[in-house]
């Protein structure tokens, strides 16, 4: 199925562990099919971006977002919605009928537009969600991933034998503000790819990063000479025009990212929609007696803490196994690991922990500012000024299995440490969750690492390694339980484009 790990397996079987370091080559990697390879993140280390960084990070206004002209279409009226339909279904026509290499052109003419607006995504990203550069950089690569990534995707749509692809015929993208660039990117250029029209709602708080991410494709599909309408940026005005845009007849798809109960709300519009959501997490990571401590207590500090703990896939809980539990040197390097981030606006290019999106209410305020009976805080997490965004970290102890800390996902910057007896305990609350979306184990011992591999139910696993952050091909994101809605198929996989049409058989050939 994938010549690389039946390489690897191959090799296994023909070199005994203990020698694996020395005179061993590597497998032939076979040249990602088609020569895709992940777009290199700015470095900071080069003196000449840092400046860069600073540059952009100075047309950033401090801690109130600017306001700016959007170039979606504001609808107020169900007749206007009506029109962007119509619009759209029929550019849409003409864009199912190109053959998947033509669209592979489009796509990848939108990375290289993505990549050529970089400075200008950190900036609206930055401005609108708070995001640090060195959260918003790798985001904006992310988004330029997916780009050339599913172009490639798109030609092998044409060349399953036996079965015909047929495009949906209008599909509805309604991501979420945490990811505003690659989020949205992805999705919409995953179902263009797949040969479907879109119609693209930008989260509201980042309508900015939207209108940055479409001129970028409308740029890609001018230079084509396809219909801009192919790709419809919407704003919704009147809220209740969510619901019409949802269950419109049009529509035959929708790939949501949000929380699980904004895709039950999208059922309850309309319960026959093919639904592709990557929905809540509630996440955690076991560290066992062998982890190396040091990067243990940093892996924990970034996947809870990076972008304020707003991503699905953050860390909210350390389950620390055996000894760990009792370890003043782990204690330690956790509370230095955490308490020395720098958490400040992403106009300090510095800045390691930036703002929550929007001001802090509901259970994250209470999980904020509120203690379970049995917690106690190891690190109390304090609001830094008025707005209501900017709060130092919190790390709460004496998380009690079957608790609401240890069920509820909170979204925010807030970890809770719950203590296991063995690893199958820590297993056993980890799977105990709804959600099973990232999971990550901090181990040197290949018997806990393979025992842990086979029992926790999550779809993005993660051995000694931070816990968010997946890479377009190398470690696709998707979901399990009720982190995901759909087929299953992970964006930034092979099967991603798979899942967004429908199959019919070919006709039978002489
Ligand atoms: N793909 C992101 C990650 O791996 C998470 C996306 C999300 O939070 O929705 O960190």
């Amino acid at each position: 199925k994938n010549r690389f790990l039946a390489s690897l397996a191959a090799l296994d079987d023909t070199v005994p562990l203990p020698h694996r370091t020395q005179d061993r080559r590597l497998p032939e990697l076979p040249a990602p099919t088609d020569g895709f390879a992940n777009t290199p993140d700015t470095d900071p280390a080069v003196a000449a971006n840092r400046d860069w960084g600073r540059a952009v990070l100075d047309r950033v206004p401090g801690s109130t977002a600017g306001t700016a002209t959007v170039a979606a279409a504001a609808l107020q009226t169900e007749e206007q919605l009506d029109r962007v339909m119509e619009a759209a279904l029929a550019a849409g026509r003409g864009w199912a009928a190109l053959t998947g290499d033509r669209r592979a052109e489009v796509l990848h003419r939108a990375g290289e537009a993505l990549a050529a607006r970089r400075a200008e995504l950190l900036e609206v990203a930055a401005a609108e969600a708070g995001k640090t550069l060195d959260q918003a950089d790798p985001e904006i690569s992310e988004a330029i991933d997916f780009a050339h990534y599913y172009a490639e995707r798109a030609r092998e749509l044409d060349e399953v034998d036996g079965a015909t692809f047929v495009p949906s015929r209008l599909t509805v993208v309604t991501p979420p503000w945490n990811f505003p660039v690659a989020i949205p990117a992805g999705s919409a250029l995953a179902a263009l790819a797949a040969g479907s029209p879109v119609v693209f709602k930008p989260a509201g708080p980042t309508k900015r990063c939207g209108a940055v991410v479409a001129e970028a494709i409308w740029e890609a599909l001018d230079a084509s000479g396809i219909s801009r309408d192919v790709l419809a940026l919407v704003d919704l005005e009147e809220r209740s025009l969510g619901r019409q845009l949802i269950s419109h007849p049009s529509v035959d798809r929708l790939i949501l990212t949000g929380a699980y109960e904004t895709a039950e709300l999208f059922r309850s519009f309309r319960s026959d929609l093919p639904l592709l959501a990557e929905t809540s997490g509630k996440n955690a990571l076991v560290v066992t007696p062998s982890a190396d401590f040091d990067l243990a207590a940093k892996d924990v500090a970034y996947s809870a803490f990076g972008h304020a703990g707003q991503k699905c896939s953050a860390a909210s809980l350390v389950i620390l196994v055996g000894s760990v539990a009792q370890s003043k040197r782990f204690r330690n390097q956790l509370v230095d690991a955490v308490s020395s981030l720098t958490v400040d606006y992403p106009t300090n290019p510095a800045a390691q922990m930036g703002p929550l999106t929007e001001p802090a209410e509901g259970k994250l305020l209470q999980a904020l500012t509120t203690l379970e009976e049995g917690q106690t805080w190891l690190i109390e997490p304090r609001q830094l000024d008025d707005t209501g965004k900017l709060w130092s970290p919190g790390v709460r102890t004496g998380v009690q299995r079957g608790s609401e800390f240890h069920r509820v996902e909170y979204f925010g910057p807030v970890l809770g440490v719950m203590t296991a007896e063995t690893l199958e305990e820590a297993v056993a609350i980890q799977n105990e969750v709804d959600y099973g979306l990232t999971a990550g184990l901090h181990s040197l011992d290949p018997e806990e690492i393979g025992y842990w591999l086979d029992t926790v139910q999550a779809g993005n696993l993660y051995v000694n390694r931070h816990i968010t952050g997946a890479i377009v091909q190398r470690q696709p994101f998707g979901g399990w339980k009720k982190s995901a809605v759909g087929p299953g198929t992970k964006a930034g996989g092979p099967s991603y484009l798979m899942g967004l049409g429908e199959w019919e058989p070919a006709p039978l050939r002489g």
